[in-house]
This record gives structure tokens, sequence and C-alpha cells, in this order.
């Protein structure tokens, strides 16, 4: 089946995680021939397929060294949406961890001025990215039905950033990322996400910060649940996000407060399953949300580090659960209603799901 061509929308991406192997190899030698890093222990790191949620964030740790420069991180955030686009995605919303880096003089705003750049030094599609420019002449192509001259369609995208917290950070670096991200709202920041090693840090922590970001009109998603933690599996869905990540060590009780409440969940196949923490996809939760009808959206998680594409995701779904082509283009456009964005570019994205569906009577 061709997955590629349908259009799709992106809700679960991390910028670090979705860097291209050929980019980090690059980078690798770069610093390698520099003397920062050994090149082959390195190199070994990054082409290693199967990874332990430990190793991930263990590889993380070196992804980070590798693209610690205001430079590479306009040069991945420019890539990674060009990779999105060239797989048909037409709305993404990447997330990324604003960090502070003083020996580089790198601050979290400075960090997402880079990131801001990137987005503009697209050239391979037309992006849009401001969500409340209403002056379609103050934003190149903010329609994406707009066309070229020549009449041939170029490909467009609409991108949203979420500032991730990082739960290795204190409550003051978590509500210094929920005013960066206020202060950038009109540059396309939507929303914050919390993610990082689950097995770091406390609720307690971060709750501050995501309460002041929800009271200030932010989206908010959690990335929930990814280790068996009752206690903070609770606290988050009492807390309401208007999504969560992954679900995976999720008890009775725990499904069955998520069914009432309809909180949409973002699921990552490819990446519970490479980091170990769902067996196998015969036994994946998908399986069960999906037959309850509760709100769905098939994510990357990290395209680079997981060797995947949202196209794979879609095409795993289709086998592991024998769904179909008209099914997967309903999860798509179901997908839409829970995407950080308002009702006008839901409408938009909505019609060109559509009109791609017609194609194929
Ligand atoms: P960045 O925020 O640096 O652009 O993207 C990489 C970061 O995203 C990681 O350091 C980690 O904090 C977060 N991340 C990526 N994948 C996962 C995942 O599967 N689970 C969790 N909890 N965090 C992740």
């Amino acid at each position: 089946e061709d997955w590629l061509s349908m259009p799709k929308v992106e809700l679960h991406a991390h910028l670090n995680g979705s860097v291209r192997d050929s980019t980090l190899l690059e980078l690798a030698s770069v610093l390698g021939e520099k003397g920062v890093i050994v090149f082959s222990d390195v190199e070994h790191v990054i082409r290693k397929n199967d990874r332990s949620l430990t190793e991930v964030f263990r590889l993380f740790d070196l992804i980070h060294i590798l693209t610690t420069d205001h430079k590479v991180i306009t040069r991945i955030t420019k890539e990674v949406i060009e990779d999105f686009a060239s797989e048909n995605v037409v709305y993404l919303e990447l997330r990324t961890t604003p960090k502070n880096n003083a020996s580089i003089g790198m601050s979290k705003r400075s960090y997402l001025g880079a990131v801001l750049e990137g987005i503009k030094a697209v050239t391979a599609v037309d992006v849009a990215f401001r969500p409340h420019s209403s002056d379609v002449g103050s934003q190149k192509n903010s329609s994406l039905i707009n066309h070229t001259c020549s009449g041939s369609a170029r490909k467009k995208i609409y991108v949203r950033i979420l500032l991730s917290i990082d739960r290795r950070e204190t409550t003051e670096a978590a509500m210094e990322t929920v005013k960066l991200a206020l202060e950038m709202r009109d540059l396309g920041v939507v929303g914050i996400d919390l993610s990082g090693n689950p097995i770091v840090g406390e609720w307690v922590t971060f709750f501050p910060a995501l309460k002041f970001a929800r009271e200030q009109g932010l989206y908010v998603t959690l990335h929930c649940g990814e280790v068996p933690n009752p206690k903070e599996i609770r606290a988050m869905l009492d807390f309401q996000p208007q999504r969560i990540g992954h679900a995976c060590c999720f008890e009775e009780e725990e499904w069955k407060t998520l069914k009432s409440l309809s909180i949409p969940v973002e699921i990552c196949l490819t990446s519970n399953i490479r980091t170990n923490t769902i067996p196998s996809l015969d036994v994946h939760h998908f399986a069960d949300l999906y037959n309850a009808k509760h709100p769905l959206v098939i994510c990357t998680d990290d395209s680079g580090v997981f060797s995947t594409s949202l196209s794979n995701e879609y095409n795993l779904a289709a086998a592991a659960f024998g769904l179909g082509k008209r099914e997967l283009f309903q999860l798509a456009r179901n997908s839409i209603d829970f995407v950080f964005a308002d009702d006008g570019v839901k409408r938009e994205l909505k019609e060109i799901v559509n009109s791609a569906e017609k194609k194929l009577d």
C-alpha cells in the first residue's frame, strides 16, 4: 500500500530524535576531527538499531553533544520539516527541549530562536507556521490550497512547535520554558510537552509550570505511563491534558479513567517495540483503544533514532491490526480533531484528506 502519498498529520515528533542518520554521522565526523569525540565509538551507537529505553536516553545525550550549536539546531529543524513534508505530512507538531548552555552562549530563548530560523530556512516546501496571522499577505502561502502559477502544486506543510520540559529539570527551569512559549506564541509555539527519562523526576516538580501553561491557554501533552507508575499516571489523568503520549503501562482502572475522559493518545508503535516498552505489536494497546473507538493518533516519536517514518508507522498499523486504506484514512482524518490549531486549519486539513481519499475511487 502507498501510505507515502496519503496526507498525514504528525503530532508526536521530537526534534533531536528525528535527525537523519547521515546528518548525525556528518556532525560526528566533524567533531571527531576536532577531537571532541571519538568517531568510531559514536558511529557504532548511531548505526545500532535495537535499543532499550535506557540506551535511548544515553543516545540522546550523545545526539545532544552533536547538535550543540545554534547553526546545527537550525539545520536539523529545516531538514526534519523537509523530511516530513516529503512523505506528505501536511501538518507537523514538532517538539523540542529548549536548552541552556552557557559555554557556547546558548539560552533557552536563543535555542528556540535557532529552531524558528530553521522553519524559515525551509525551501523545499512552503511552510505555514504563524497561528494567529489572519492576513494572508503577511505569510507566504498561508493556505495549503494555493497553487503556483504554472498550475503544479508545490508541497505545503503546517508547522507548530511544542516546547518540551525535560524530566531532569527543576520547577524554575520548567517555568522558564513555559514563559518562553508564551512569549513566542505568535511565532508558532502552541503548547508544552513533558518528556525525558520517565524514571527521573517527579510530577510535583513539573506540576506548577504545567498548571501555569494551561491557565495561560497553552495546549499540554504529557508522556504518560511509559513505565509502571500508578501514582503519577493518576496525577496526570487528573490534570486532564489535551493529549497524552504512549500510555503503555496502564492498569485496568487507568484505562477506564482514560476512556471516560476521552483523552487522545499519541501512539508510537516502532518506538514502543524498539524500547521493549511493549513486547510485540499483537499485544499493543492500539487494538483495544481502536476497537473502543478511543481517540488515537499514529506518530513516529523519533524517526531518526528508531529508523522509521510516519508512512512506515501507518504501514505497520495496517499490517498488525488488519486495517485497510479506508480505515486508515478515517484514522488520519480523526487525528485532525486533536491538533493544537484552530478550526480554520482543521477544516483545511480535512479537505485535503477528503480530496485525497476521493481519488481512491
Ligand atoms: P529534543 O527535545 O532534544 O529536541 O529531543 C530529544 C529529547 O526528547 C530527549 O532528550 C528526551 O527528553 C525526549 N524524548 C525523545 N524520545 C522520547 C521518548 O520516547 N520518551 C520520553 N519520555 N522522552 C523522549
